[in-house]
């Protein structure tokens, strides 16, 4: 038996990349998990396959995050599928893993741009939350995922960055109020991990971004959402409000 059998799980973005790589283990675990996805349908359809083939148990769950509505739909997927495969719309655990990154340099950065961020890296996850506490039972999980970028200077990258420093607020604040409730709130926050980005096949790019680790080799998927499910098992009741690096040593400098 799994350590999250009887569990369920919703992992926004988890049609590719660490999310992806989370809804897996967490359903390895024994969780039923919904995985979110914004456009691609396909991707996500493939995750639920591989989580079916592997003996667990999954559904997909369409819903573009950062637009008007974007909560209501979501939840209207989600709730709709724990109803049909539990009998209740009870969620144990949120991995709020969907982001998007700038990859426009502050001087160029329009206010159309910056609130793009904003919706779909801070907003989306702070109405998530609200939204999902009224269905998550006492003893629940809220991961939220930052990034390395709140304590690793890149210039290139200030609005991303500043996006995920706000959503490690919620893990402060949070964690204080859903203490009685038994509800952790932790944030995770992964340093250059391999993603469908092209710069990953470049052979002399991926060398540069390995360095920065001090294992000398880029984050895998699987490295952050093996930490992820880690948390979201009884075995991390006693952490809450807490920065996960999960850096592969980039924060050490
Ligand atoms: P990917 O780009 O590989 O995947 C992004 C996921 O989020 C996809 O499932 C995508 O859905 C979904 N998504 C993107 N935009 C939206 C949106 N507007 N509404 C709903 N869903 C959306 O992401 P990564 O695995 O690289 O990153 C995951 C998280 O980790 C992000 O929060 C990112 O900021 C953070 N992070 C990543 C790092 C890295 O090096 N990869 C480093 C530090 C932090 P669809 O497939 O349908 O488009």
């Amino acid at each position: 038996m799994g350590r999250l059998t009887g569990k369920t799980a919703l992992v926004t973005g988890s049609s590719r990349g660490i999310g992806r790589a989370t809804a897996v283990r967490l359903a390895r675990e024994g969780a039923l998990v919904a995985v979110h996805y914004s456009s691609n349908k396909d991707a996500a359809d493939e995750v639920v396959a591989s989580i079916e083939k592997d003996g667990g148990r999954a559904f997909a769950v369409g819903a573009e995050l950062g637009v008007t509505g974007d909560v209501h739909e979501l939840f209207l997927g989600l709730e709709q599928g724990l109803k049909e495969r539990t009998g209740t719309t009870d969620l144990d655990i949120l991995v709020n893993n969907a982001g998007v990154m700038g990859g426009v340099a502050p001087e160029d950065t329009t206010p159309e741009q910056f609130d793009r961020l904003v919706a779909v890296n801070a907003k989306a996850p702070f109405f998530i939350i609200q939204r999902a506490l009224k269905i998550m039972p006492n003893g629940g999980r809220v991961i939220n995922i930052s990034s390395g970028l709140t304590r690793f200077a890149n210039p290139q990258e200030i609005a991303y960055a500043m996006t995920k420093g706000a959503v490690e607020m919620l893990a402060l604040h949070y964690a204080k109020a859903l203490g009685p409730r038994g509800i952790t709130v932790n944030s995770v926050a992964p340093g250059i991990t391999r993603n469908g980005n092209p710069a990953f096949d470049i052979p002399e790019v991926v060398e540069q971004m390995a360095a920065l680790s001090t294992f000398n080799r880029v984050g895998e998927p699987q490295d952050v959402g093996d930490v992820v499910a880690f948390l979201a098992t009884d075995d991390a009741r006693w952490i809450t409000g807490a920065f996960i690096d999960a850096s592969g040593g980039t924060l050490l400098g």
